[in-house]
């Protein structure tokens, strides 16, 4: 047996280590047949009406709204995420494939003031789009793709990471239920140097929505390269969490941990560096150790656990190369014992600006902590990255928090606050983090060509 060819595959609960269920991986075959299916279907539902697309969509999402319960369950049992986490996802699927059920019947293009005759423009559907998702948010980050690129006219396939296939695959059969034609949205599971390959290789695929690490982002990119193929990448991150002595210190250390710790700090727009003004560093660490030791880590099914495990033995062995034995722990949370990749919730200070924990993109529920003596120096730690994700600001200061807000670069920023993202606002990276936007009013524009049309008005044809 060959990786090129299909295979079955255990997935593992990361909370207990069990097996939950064996998914068969396609092979190089079965990507190519999926594939070419989605190319025969495109036709078809680029010709469904704006106002049918649109009702499928919300059917779709309806099928999703149904299904809550279930999906949610799976995620916890997949992915280890807490149920309330996992809840939260599944309603996020429905949103988002709400919120773009409006979007075909407003593609808008523009008349455009030319001499000679009427200039319009239109938004054109790319073809097969290959949606590539990590296993961090399996379900959001499949619906921030996949619900744009139906709505704007694109078959899709989505390939799911390999550690957790399983609420992608629901979403495929809840998409048939729903009444999405067959071909439209297929999901595929396998490994990433098989479908997730042929998905860039394959002349047919017209785009790569891409959402994982930046060495691999700038694999695809690469890549695409060769067929000069669209590509969005949403990649990693080093966000920052910027304190000001003059912000609500209570507010900003009970929610630190929360902004590193959420998904067992298994996300991209992770605040794992927090630079704290100099003379509010003490009484803030003092703030932040209760917070941390009080983070709920355990129990997934019980509503009020705010932390699971990390996703895999190999992802926590990761993570503790950054905690060795003589790291600079100021404190740490608590986190259960036995079998499943647990990781307690860790503080680092006073750590070197140019040491790896700072620096890296650890992907795990470990933070930094340095000083900073002035706003000029916050922003110049904060933006001293490749990457540029996204990053809160805590001040009463309204023009000092919108002045650092311009200077950090980074897609998003949040000012006393710690949000990152809304199904309503455009979501991506500065540097490294990425390339192109996803979410927000303008997502079509991802998944879409501009064609411009001109019609003389003249009598003479020229
Ligand atoms: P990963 O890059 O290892 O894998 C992501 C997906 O790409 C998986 O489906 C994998 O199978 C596939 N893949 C791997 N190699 C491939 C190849 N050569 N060709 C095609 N597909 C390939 O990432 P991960 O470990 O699953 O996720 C963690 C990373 O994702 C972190 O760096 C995190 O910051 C990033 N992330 C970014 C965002 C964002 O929106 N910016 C969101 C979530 C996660």
């Amino acid at each position: 047996m060959t990786s090129a060819q299909p295979y079955p595959h255990s997935v593992v609960n990361p909370a207990t280590e069990e097996v939950v269920a064996k998914v068969e991986y396609a092979g190089t075959a079965e990507a190519d047949a999926a594939i070419e299916r989605a190319a025969r279907a495109y036709d078809g539902w680029r010709a469904v009406a704006p106002a049918d697309r649109a009702r499928l969509l919300r059917a779709f999402a309806a099928a999703v709204d149904a299904d809550r319960e279930n999906l949610a369950a799976t995620e916890v049992a997949n992915a280890g995420h807490t149920i309330s986490n996992a809840r939260w996802e599944a309603g996020n699927v429905r949103d988002v494939l709400e919120y773009y059920s409006a979007a075909p019947e407003r593609n808008f293009g523009r008349q455009i003031p030319v001499a000679g005759g009427i200039d319009v423009t239109f938004k054109e559907p790319l073809g097969v789009v290959g949606v590539i998702v990590p296993w961090n948010f399996p379900m959001p980050i499949a619906g921030w793709s996949l619900a744009p690129a139906l709505a704007a006219g694109n078959t899709v396939v989505l390939k799911p990471a390999e550690l957790t296939p399983l609420t992608a695959i629901r979403l495929g059969e809840l998409a048939a239920q729903a009444g999405i034609p067959d071909g439209v949205f297929q999901v595929i599971p396998g490994r990433g140097a098989v479908v997730g390959r042929r998905f860039i290789e394959h002349p047919a695929v017209r785009k790569i929505a891409f959402t994982g690490a930046t060495v691999v982002g700038q694999q695809i990119m690469a890549g695409c390269a060769a067929q000069v193929k669209r590509v969005t990448l949403e990649l990693g991150g080093k966000s920052a969490n910027i304190v000001f002595a003059d912000c609500d210190l209570a507010a900003a250390a009970a929610s630190a941990p929360y902004a590193a710790f959420d998904n067992a700090g298994q996300d991209c727009c992770a605040r794992s560096r927090i630079l704290v003004e100099q003379s509010a560093f003490d009484e803030f660490m003092a703030l932040l150790e209760p917070a941390v030791r009080g983070v709920r880590v355990g129990d997934l099914l019980d509503e009020s656990a705010e932390m699971g495990p990390l996703i895999s033995a190999e992802q926590r062995a990761s993570v503790a190369r950054y905690v060795p034995d003589d790291a600079p722990v100021a404190f740490r949370g608590t986190a259960p014992s036995g079998s499943g990749f647990w990781f307690p919730p860790t503080v680092l200070a006073p750590v070197g600006r140019d040491s790896a924990a700072f620096r890296e993109e650890i992907f795990g529920p470990v933070l930094t902590v340095v000083p900073f003596r002035d706003e000029d120096e916050a922003v110049r730690i904060a933006n001293d990255t490749e990457y540029g994700l996204s990053g809160s600001i805590w001040t009463r200061d309204l023009g000092r928090g919108l002045r650092v807000a311009r200077g950090v670069q980074a897609g998003n920023l949040s000012v006393n606050s710690h949000s990152s993202v809304r199904y309503s606002t455009p979501f991506g990276g500065f540097k490294q983090s990425g390339l192109g936007r996803e979410l927000g009013p303008d997502a079509l524009d991802a998944f879409t060509e501009t064609k411009n049309v001109f019609i003389s008005t003249s009598g003479n044809n020229s």
